[in-house]
This record gives C-alpha cells, sequence and structure tokens, in this order.
C-alpha cells in the first residue's frame, strides 16, 4: 500500500524538496519550490520542517572537504550516489581511498546553499556531470555560481552554465583526445591529462588544438599513479610521493618544470596546482576561469537583448 506523502514545508512557507522527490503538483527542476497554500487546495498534507537553523548548523560541521579545494573559494558537490561509469582505472576518487570513503555512506555530497553562498560549487569531482545530468542540473540551478565537469562531450553548449571538460579521460590518456567541431562560449577550459609518455603523442596536438584552432585554455593535470603501474622504462620520472592526502607515484619536481616551459609560449596554458603543490587556494586557475566564462557569456547575452 503506498503511503500518504506529507510534504515538509519550511520557516518560508514553501516546500522543502530535494534532487529526487517527485513534486506532487507536477513541477520539474527545484527552481520554484510550492507554497504551503498550493500544495493543501490540492489536497496534499503538509508539515512544519525543523527548524532551519540546527540543520544548517550540522550539515556545516559535518561537512567533509574536498582537501584539494578547501580554502580556495570553491565548494564540491557530488549530486550522485555510487560509482561513476565511467571506471578510470587511475580516478582518486573510485580508488577506495578518497575523501568521501565510504561512499555508500557518504553520497551525496551537496552543500547547503548557505554554505554555498559566496563560493563556486564545482559539481562533479569524482563523478560526471553527464552522469544523472537532470539531477546534477537541478541541484546546481539552486546555487548562485557552479559550474560543470564532464568527460563526455554530450550536449556541452547546453549545461546551464560554465563548463570543464577533460578531453582525453580513462584509456583515451595515453591514445587521443575528444577533438571539438566548434568551442561552445560556456567552455571555461580543456583539462589534458598528463603524463612522461602521451607528451608527444596526446598533450601537444590537444594544446594545440584546443589553444591554437578553438581559442580554449588548457589546465594541464599531471597523472598520479596508485594502481596502474608507470609505464616501463618513465619510472624514473616519478617518485612515491603524497598527493593532496594519499601517496602515489607522483611526476618529480624537475620534469614538471619542463613541461611547464615547452608552453611557455602559449598564454593560455597552465598547470593545475602551482609550484609543485595540487591545492586549488595555490593556483587559482578555475576561479579566474570561470568568472571569465561568466563576463563572456554576460557580453554575449547583453548584445543578444538576453538570449545566449
Ligand atoms: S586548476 Fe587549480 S583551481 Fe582548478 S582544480 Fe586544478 S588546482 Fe584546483
Amino acid at each position: 500500500m503506498n503511503e500518504e506523502r506529507v510534504v515538509e514545508i519550511g520557516s518560508d512557507g514553501r516546500c522543502i524538496c530535494s534532487c529526487g522527490d517527485v513534486c506532487p503538483l507536477g513541477r520539474v527542476g527545484m527552481s520554484y519550490r510550492c507554497t504551503k497554500e498550493e500544495l493543501e487546495a490540492a489536497g496534499i498534507k503538509t508539515t512544519e520542517a525543523p527548524p532551519k537553523k540546527d540543520t544548517e548548523k550540522e550539515a556545516r560541521d559535518s561537512w567533509l572537504w574536498n582537501p584539494k579545494v578547501k580554502g580556495s573559494g570553491i565548494i564540491e558537490c557530488i549530486p550522485q550516489t555510487g560509482l561513476c561509469p565511467n571506471g578510470c582505472e587511475d580516478c582518486f576518487f573510485q580508488s577506495g581511498r578518497s575523501y568521501l570513503e565510504p561512499l555508500e555512506k557518504n553520497l551525496p555530497h551537496i552543500p547547503t546553499l548557505d554554505m554555498a553562498w559566496g563560493r563556486v560549487v564545482r559539481m562533479n569531482d569524482g563523478n560526471d556531470s553527464n552522469v544523472d545530468r537532470a539531477c546534477v542540473e537541478t541541484v546546481a540551478n539552486g546555487y548562485q555560481d557552479a559550474f560543470f565537469n564532464t568527460s563526455m562531450p554530450i550536449r556541452l553548449a547546453e549545461f546551464p552554465g560554465p563548463f570543464v571538460l577533460t578531453v582525453n579521460p580513462g584509456k583515451m590518456t595515453d591514445t587521443g583526445f575528444h577533438k571539438l567541431d566548434t568551442a561552445p562560449p560556456n567552455m571555461m577550459f580543456a583539462r589534458v591529462r598528463v603524463n612522461m609518455w602521451n607528451l608527444q603523442s596526446v598533450v601537444v596536438p590537444a594544446v594545440n588544438d584546443y589553444v591554437g584552432r578553438l581559442h580554449v585554455p588548457v589546465v594541464l593535470t599531471f597523472m598520479a599513479y596508485y594502481s596502474t603501474p608507470v609505464k616501463k622504462g618513465f619510472e624514473g620520472s616519478y617518485h612515491w610521493e603524497r598527493r593532496t592526502i594519499n601517496p602515489y607515484w607522483v611526476l618529480k619536481r624537475e620534469r614538471v618544470d619542463e613541461i611547464e616551459r615547452m608552453f611557455w609560449v602559449k598564454d593560455t596554458v597552465y598547470l593545475c596546482g602551482r609550484h609543485g603543490h595540487s591545492l586549488c587556494k595555490d593556483c587559482g586557475n578555475c576561479l579566474r576561469e570561470y568568472h571569465a566564462t561568466k563576463e563572456r557569456l554576460r557580453e554575449i547575452e547583453e548584445s543578444n537583448g538576453g538570449a545566449r
């Protein structure tokens, strides 16, 4: 037998529904919250939600920060549950050692609106914004500032905000990269995964394509290996070192500097992290490119009389 739905009403007199709840009045998305009067007029029972203040403090006190973004002005958000179906072998999040373990208990990982206020929300570190996309967009729409992360070049221009595309995810890391005909204006940058053995075959062509042809900035992310071994012949370029919270085989600093010098002539090629540190607060690439993209979108909207 179906249990009768009772909708919780917040202190502002409107429903408190979350992603995944079906609106009893058939509305789609969370940008509109039904009022108590509307619900009751439709014969739906309502009840007062517990005071928001306690809930908010509890959420803030129990928040498990991604140590990479903490203190940077970015806050992470993963609305999905379960493992990312992309299953990249070397993903830090899928390794069983992420900051959100056990994932069964700690996902979804969604900051409250108060926690996100004044910060930029990074959708999907540890998953992909094209996985359960409707849910991801619904949650993101509630925030003032949010950007998406995907490694799947699907309906990119339709993301309702800036996005980052990882162009050589998973098994493509060493073999090739996603090519776009044109770059949508909401693209922040192309993220290119770098190791010592894909430099000439993947990284250089990807940089030439995105920076040279499409005029899109590139951020180089240096791969760190844990379960996947470093390719034979390149072991000397790596050492065992802690990166953010766990130790991995990471590229030695002198190799990173060499790679950085390879791209000095390109103004818009950046490294993920800075001076050997992987923390976002030492870097700032994402915030800079997020705001630059928002400005670009704003100019387009203003010149088109409101349409993007
Ligand atoms: S590019 Fe910089 S800000 Fe963006 S994820 Fe990497 S370290 Fe963080």
